[in-house]
């Protein structure tokens, strides 16, 4: 099969606006409400606490300052250790070294690529709140930081019971996972506070926004207080805490109200494009990123797996430890086998966006020197080096996408 590059670029995840983001835009231009307060934010709070079913929902600038304000109520402090997902987008560890907090990274299991149960136990094994031989002190953590990576549902009940054996508090980072359900219950709802994102490649977006998710209606309240500066109830400024600039202002929230009514389409069609290539790759050495039985993914990105055997020589050792700064990655090229630098390098020839899956945490120079906890053979690092994100576009077609499985396999030959 030949390839021709396409004309229009095939994008990993791009916003996708219906005409109703405009509507409620306008609606806050005419009735100049414009600032932090209005109908738009109201209405997206209640509109995204009944679709998940919780009872607070917090509409902020960002994802991050939900996760960041989410280790605030949990009480998250100087010297305290969050154990957090190793994969994930450094958003997601960030927040914990804002209050000056120690993270320590939990590896991954294969049937969903999140934090593995097995490492967590271990990690509060280690972090027993006793003074170990090497002199250091291990604190008891106070929190856990769980992702739900790519909208796949992480192994919730077994993390959930960890956590609630050794007194740290869950926090679900469900950035990736709004409208994914785990037994049939949303994720963003099982921790005690969670964070959803409506970044612009998410799966609905504000342009740029998040929310803190929480049952507790007096730490929603504590939250929005927070994203305003913190400025109490009295006619002139008067603060008792630091506070935010983190508040979403209602023209923002008018994106995200005219997309919320979008929520379902946009899952299903990226249902559509997971099982398109799950049945594209059928009798490939290409797997797709795994789910559970029990659990429904929002499918926010599909991302390959290539089989072991089916690997060609890569070296991303240029990138990491030995030369923080490399960007560069070589590959052997062999008959029979590729790797996920000589395809995403293959798309993009084509004009079709790929991304290596999140590099660990615990291999990113920003955090050299935290620890890291994995149950044996680190998975997390073998995703990394075998795993890809395909295109996912809800505008992508289905013969475009085709032609994406095609120019795959094409690596393979
Ligand atoms: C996008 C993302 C965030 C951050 O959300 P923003 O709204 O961009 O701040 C946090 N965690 C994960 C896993 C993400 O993918």
């Amino acid at each position: 099969m030949e390839f021709t590059r396409f004309d229009k670029r095939i994008w990993l995840a791009s916003p996708t606006m219906h005409g109703d983001e405009q509507l409620y835009v306008k609606e806050a231009f005419d009735t100049n409400w414009v600032s932090t307060v209005g109908e738009n934010l109201n209405q997206l709070e209640k509109g995204i606490s009944e679709y998940v079913g919780c009872k607070g929902a917090v509409a902020l600038s960002a994802g991050t300052a939900a996760l960041h304000l989410a280790l605030k109520l949990a009480e998250v402090k100087e010297g305290d250790v969050v154990l957090c997902s190793d994969v994930t987008f450094s958003a997601t560890a960030n927040p914990i070294t804002y209050e000056k907090a120690t993270p320590v990274f939990i590896d991954s299991e294969r049937d969903t690529w999140n934090m593995d149960p097995e490492a967590l136990q271990k990690a509060f094994e280690k972090y027993d709140g006793k003074v170990h031989e090497d002199g250091m002190l291990y604190p008891v953590p106070k929190a856990v930081m769980l992702v739900h990576l790519y909208g796949v549902p992480a192994k919730i009940d077994q993390i959930k019971a960890i956590c609630e054996r050794y007194g740290a508090v869950l926090i679900e980072d469900a950035a990736e996972s709004l409208g994914a359900t785990y037994k049939g219950v949303q994720t963003g709802t099982y921790g005690k506070y969670n964070a959803i994102s409506f970044n612009g490649n998410k799966i609905i977006t504000t342009s740029g926004g998040g929310m803190l998710l929480t049952d507790e209606v007096e730490a929603a309240n504590k939250a929005r207080f927070w994203s305003t500066q913190s400025r109490e109830g009295y006619p002139w400024y008067h603060h008792l805490e630091v506070g935010y600039n983190y508040r979403m202002s209602n023209i923002i929230a008018g994106v995200g109200r005219g997309q919320l009514l979008h929520l379902d389409e946009h899952i299903a069609k990226k249902k559509d494009i997971y099982m398109r290539y799950k049945e594209g790759f059928k009798d490939s050495p290409v797997s797709m990123n795994p789910y559970m039985n029990d659990t429904e993914p929002n499918f926010w990105l599909s991302c390959m797996l290539i089989d072991e055997e089916a690997m060609c020589k890569q070296d991303r050792s240029l990138v990491g430890d030995e030369n923080p700064m490399a960007t560069e990655t070589t590959y052997v090229s062999e008959a029979g086998k590729s790797c996920p630098d000589e395809i995403r390098e293959f798309l993009a020839k084509y004009n079709v966006e790929s991304r290596p899956i999140w590099k660990p945490m615990h291999m990113q120079p920003v955090f050299a020197g935290c620890d890291y906890v994995s149950a044996g053979d680190e998975v997390g690092m073998d995703i990394f080096q075998r795993g890809l994100c395909l295109p996912s576009d809800i505008t992508m077609t289905p013969e475009e996408q085709d032609v994406v499985i095609e120019m795959v396999k094409k690596c393979f030959e």
